[in-house]
């Protein structure tokens, strides 16, 4: 059960003991306060845990400082939505994300050379653009391909992210072990920007790695998607960060293996955006880059990967990640899927169009 308390209550407060209190009297309860970052504001919940079957829901209701009370269901415990819990929201290095905002993750599939991230990065100012991609670590399906520069080039992408003012980097690890070399890299020149650790869709089941996310505060995560899994499995996986203390999880739908991914890298399947904003607390992400996998044109002249971004805006997604890269003819991973940058203008456009079209949708829907 979660017990939501009314907007101005704060966790260390008298209120938020005295719930505790009757909540314990019940064998085998044991109560855990989190501070919840709603869409709009800031929460307190009390989780109830233990055989709560048993606790009537009623009392807790009569206490002033309690404003509803949730069942919740055995299915996604901590990210659920259950029965009207409100969604998760926070901020990360004053960009703030939830099911209401929007933000596009234009950049490198991989870092390659100083160069190369210095093109992207002035190309992103030039847009406005503060949130970027960019691989160290790049798990690949051959041990012979490029692996990624790792912490070696940890010091100049920070280093040009602070320079060219990018506030979040989406960078994906493999191993626990680089949380740390992410963070002592930070550290070591000056905090300049911030990182949002991805758990890639090959390690969307490695439990040890999920539970080493979830239980660090230094940094979101950005999880995707199972390629191979059910939603379920995904969203369990995403459970899994959660129960280990860090909510700020947003999920990012990738696509599906299918038969020869023809003809696409993968199955687009940015028709579950809605579904995982039912079923969780969490912003969910698309990334049309690595579903579609090509920069093959539409009869309509618009690239497949324009086309799947917008389904996946139209359907209510919070966050875009895709490929850039200022040579891919050079570009050591996912270079024939990488948009140029003189395509960035059209593809931040084309997103914006969508995205006020999507809020159009919500506003004309018909009042429940
Ligand atoms: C990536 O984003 O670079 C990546 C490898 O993605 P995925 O885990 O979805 O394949
Ligand atoms: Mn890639």
């Amino acid at each position: 059960m979660i017990i939501v308390m009314k907007s101005d209550v704060r966790p260390d407060s008298l209120e938020v003991q005295q719930v505790i209190k009757m909540a314990e009297r019940y064998p085998g309860i044991h109560a855990e306060v989190r501070q919840i970052e709603g869409a709009s504001r800031s929460l307190t919940e009390i989780y109830l845990l233990g055989p709560t079957t048993q606790v009537p829901q009623e009392p807790f209701e009569e206490f002033p400082a309690v404003e509803k009370t949730i069942r919740i269901r055995e299915r996604y415990r901590s990210i659920g939505r259950h029965d009207g819990a409100e969604a998760f929201g926070f901020e990360y290095n004053g960009v703030r994300f939830s099911q209401d905002t929007f933000h596009v993750f234009p950049g490198l599939c991989a870092v390659d050379t100083r160069e190369n991230v210095e093109l992207m990065f002035k190309a992103l100012k030039a847009a406005g653009i503060q949130t970027t991609r960019a691989g160290a670590y790049k798990p690949r399906t051959s041990p012979y391909d490029f692996q990624g520069h790792g912490k070696s080039c940890l010091p100049y992408l920070f280093e040009l992210a602070g320079k060219y003012d990018q506030k979040v980097i989406a960078m994906e690890i493999t191993h626990e072990s680089q949380i740390d070399e992410i963070r002592d890299a930070l550290r070591a020149c000056g905090n300049p920007t911030g990182v949002m650790i991805q758990i890639g869709t090959r390690n969307a089941q490695n439990f040890e790695l999920l539970k080493v996310a979830g239980s660090q505060q230094d940094f979101p995560v950005l999880f995707k998607r199972g390629m191979g899994i059910t939603l379920d499995e995904s969203l369990n996986a995403c459970e899994y960060i959660a129960s280990a203390g860090n909510n700020r999880i947003i999920v990012c739908l990738r696509g599906m293996k299918t038969n020869y991914g023809d003809p696409h890298r993968n199955f687009v399947d940015f028709a579950h955006v809605p579904v995982v904003r039912r079923l969780t607390r969490l912003p969910v992400c698309i990334d049309p880059s690595h579903s579609v996998g090509k920069k093959t044109v539409a009869a309509d002249g618009l690239l497949d990967i324009h086309h799947v971004t917008a389904q996946g805006i139209i359907a209510g997604a919070n966050m875009v990640l895709v490929d850039f890269h200022p040579r891919p003819e050079e570009a050591l991973c996912d270079g024939p899927q990488a948009l140029l940058l003189p395509e960035l203008a059209h593809f931040l456009a084309d997103a914006a169009v969508v995205r006020k079209c999507y809020l159009d949708r919500v506003k004309q829907r018909p009042a429940s």
